[in-house]
């Protein structure tokens, strides 16, 4: 039976990914993110058309509770509960911390910290009512080690591990499992326009850029692909994955094993 499923920040990268994984396995998707509306209904009709599930789009901002509130009491009332939500959207500011603008850090715990708490907040009433349910946290390598210049998303990804543990404690005896993925580097396209200038700047070739500059900590030398993370993702959301909660999947090419 199809599953309706939640993906915050799909319009993108990995979310995106995750969400045309989901929808090729059939289920029912609201996805929400920023975009032009052009893009986001051609997104919505392409991901659509890869499987037999209905797919929606809300324009919820993150930053936002009461548009929060509305994604998931929309996803409720259109298909009739909730099964998964994926809490996917993030931003990133670089900097030291004596220039990190006070408001880049408050919008990066707001989006990749605070909008879990109030998706999960809504979502929980809806799956304990079903007597099932799956939330996939999208954290990162980050959410383990730390990297310099980046405190707001590290604290956030910090902030999100412990989170999944709690609540997958609360959820322990409802048949809710609450998970975290981390990934290492995903070539999104944010990234991809990244390579030339950075390239040209350091009189490197975009090879040398790949491996020595962005993969510098990840001992495989390869990016993780968005598949690879929607794969994981369908696995925490399978039935074979009951007994796995409060934990994490590394998709780092073994970064956080040094
Ligand atoms: P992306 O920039 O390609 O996509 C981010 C998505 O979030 C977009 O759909 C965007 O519209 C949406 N978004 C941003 N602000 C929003 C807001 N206020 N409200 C609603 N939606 C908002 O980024 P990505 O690389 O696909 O990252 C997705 C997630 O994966 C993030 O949580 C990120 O931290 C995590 N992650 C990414 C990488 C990587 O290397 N790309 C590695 C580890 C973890």
């Amino acid at each position: 039976m199809a599953r309706t499923v939640v993906v915050t920040g799909s319009t993108s990268g990995i979310g995106l990914g995750i969400a045309e994984g989901f929808a090729k396995a059939g289920d029912n998707l609201v996805i929400n993110g920023f975009g032009s509306e052009e893009a986001i209904n051609q997104a919505v009709d392409r991901i659509g058309s890869l499987g037999e599930g209905s797919v929606i789009y809300h324009p919820a901002d993150m930053t936002k509770p009461d548009e929060i509130a509305d994604l998931i009491a929309t996803a409720d009332k259109t298909f009739g509960g909730l099964d998964v939500l994926v809490n996917n959207a993030g931003v990133q500011h670089v900097s030291p911390i004596e220039d990190f603008p006070p408001e880049k850090w408050d919008q990066i715990i707001a989006i990749n910290l605070t909008s879990s708490f109030h998706t999960i907040h809504h979502a929980v009433p809806l799956m304990k009512k079903a007597g099932h349910g799956r939330i996939i946290n999208l954290v990162s390598a980050h959410g383990l080690v730390a990297s310099p210049f980046k405190s707001a998303y590290v604290a956030a990804k910090h902030g999100m591990m412990g989170l999944t543990k709690t609540v997958a404690l609360e959820l322990a005896r409802h048949s809710i499992t609450v998970n975290a993925i981390c990934p290492g580097y995903v070539l999104t396209p944010l990234v991809e326009k990244q390579i030339p200038d950075t390239a040209k700047a350091r009189g490197m070739t975009e090879e040398q850029v790949k491996t020595d500059v962005l993969l510098a900590a990840q001992p495989t030398k390869q990016f993780v692909t968005v598949e690879q993370i929607a794969a994981a993702a369908l696995y925490l959301a399978s039935d074979a994955a009951c007994q796995v909660t409060g934990t994490h999947i590394s998709i780092d090419g073994g970064w956080t094993a040094q």
